[in-house]
């Protein structure tokens, strides 16, 4: 396979800079241009709902990659233009500002943040300009609402905590859920908030919101008073809603083209969706060939293996192996970190911890006692690493991965 002229890549995060370093470190000396709609050069977004919402980060600290560095790997970056359409069989890429011709494109658009039916205009958090608009909201207000029982929901309860607001934290569900742990967390994480002053309601839904009380005129920053309403027939007055309800892939401005759009952009195992067309990262949906279904996994190191992956393919032809899943999370001071599969049927057990450590690891394993998935909590990192390193990562007809 001969290596493409000009690669364009769509999404200037960290999946598509992520490509475009990785062509660059694997030889490839074509053109490569990363065109992105944020303003910024890009950052990397786990930081938004930990360091920059507590005040600890100032914006520049979650920057990747500086201008100067950009220039000398030879990427045209193209930042505040948004790509607007795709013609697969022209190998066209259209923008904002005019069509782009490729020889071979990726997608890594992301998602964005579901807005819930019931309060639509709640802020919610995504980019860079999302969290530092929320962290003045956060200076502002005394008692916060977050919806939303996933992670970056504990995330932003916890950030909150931290600058002492009263936080209620609401969920559907009956549960706390850990990105692809599942719900198999939630007892520890339910102890942990309320071990910092987290007011829970669980299995409950946010049905309805009134402005109560217009914040003191010509007061900077003074935050309007909101009345929820709960399915339950309660309601609580707040100075601050947070909704985190899940996202979804950004993927309207393929709408036309004739990509296979069911949940994120459908991918062979390589990430291929199109000749000339591969996805990475939270909008792409590998096809698992393990289960044989399409997965998209919202984390980002599955961003950045899949990145290298492609690029490598791209540059020649390698074939990199599937990413297994690995994340982290920081809540109250508590770092949590997971690695493999987990599902519902298979509950996590303590393993054995060396003398001295003070943190837990647990292990899920499948039906024949395999590991599959490990969970450090307040682990040492050489436990966790030792922990990671017997899960077994080959495929195994008997494990269904959640
Ligand atoms: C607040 C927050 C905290 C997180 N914390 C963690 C964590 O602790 N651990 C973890 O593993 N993961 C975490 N994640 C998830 C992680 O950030 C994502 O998995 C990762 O950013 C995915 O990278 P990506 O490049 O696929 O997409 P994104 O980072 O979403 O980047 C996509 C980019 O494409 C741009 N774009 C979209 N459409 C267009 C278009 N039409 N034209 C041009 N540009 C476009 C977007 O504006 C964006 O800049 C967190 C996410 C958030 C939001």
């Amino acid at each position: 396979m001969s290596a493409p002229a000009r690669v364009v890549i769509v999404g200037a995060s960290i999946g598509g800079l992520t490509v475009a370093e990785s062509l660059r470190d694997e030889g490839f000396e074509g053109e490569i241009t990363l065109l992105g709609d944020e303003p910024h050069l890009p950052y990397t977004r786990p930081p938004l709902s930990k360091q920059i919402l507590a005040g600890e980060w100032q914006p520049e600290q979650a920057a990747i990659r500086t201008a100067a560095e950009l220039d000398e790997l030879g990427i045209l970056v193209r930042t505040g233009q948004r790509a607007t359409g795709l013609d697969v069989e022209t190998r066209t890429l259209h923008t904002a500002d005019g069509p782009i011709p490729y020889d071979e494109l990726v997608i890594a658009t992301g998602t964005q943040p579901r807005q819930h039916p019931a309060l639509p205009e709640a802020s919610t958090l995504r980019t860079m300009d999302d969290a530092l608009r929320l962290r003045e909201r956060l200076d502002a207000a005394r008692r916060v609402a977050v919806i939303g029982s996933g992670i970056l929901g504990s995330e932003i309860a916890s950030a909150a905590r931290k600058r002492d607001a009263e936080v209620l934290l609401v969920g559907r569900s009956g549960a706390l859920g850990f990105g692809g742990v599942g719900t198999l967390l939630s007892e520890e994480l339910v102890r942990l908030h309320e071990a910092h002053g987290v007011e829970l309601a669980l299995r409950t839904e946010l049905t309805g919101a009134e402005l109560a009380a217009a914040g003191p005129a010509g007061t900077a920053g003074a935050p309007d008073a909101v009345a929820l309403e709960f399915a339950d027939g309660t309601t609580r007055t707040v100075d601050l809603v947070v909704t985190m309800i899940g996202g979804t892939p950004r993927t309207d401005w393929l709408a036309s083209s004739t990509l296979d759009l069911a949940d994120g952009i459908a991918c062979d195992r390589l990430g291929i969706a199109a000749p000339g067309v591969s996805a990475v990262g939270d909008v792409a949906a590998w096809l698992d060939p393990i289960t044989g279904r399409h997965r998209r996994v919202e984390h980002q190191s599955n961003a950045i293996e899949q990145a290298i992956a492609v690029a490598g393919r791209l540059a020649h032809g390698a074939e990199g192996a599937q990413p297994v899943p690995l994340f982290w999370s920081e809540i109250h001071g508590t770092r949590i970190h997971a690695y493999g599969w987990f599902g519902p049927e298979r509950p996590l057990a303590e393993l054995p911890k060396t003398a001295e450590s003070a943190g837990t690891v647990y292990g899920s394993h499948d039906g024949v006692g395999e590991l599959r998935g490990v969970v450090g909590w307040n682990a040492p990192p050489r436990d966790f690493r030792t922990a990671r390193a017997a899960v077994v990562t080959t495929a195994h007809p008997l494990v269904a991965h959640s």
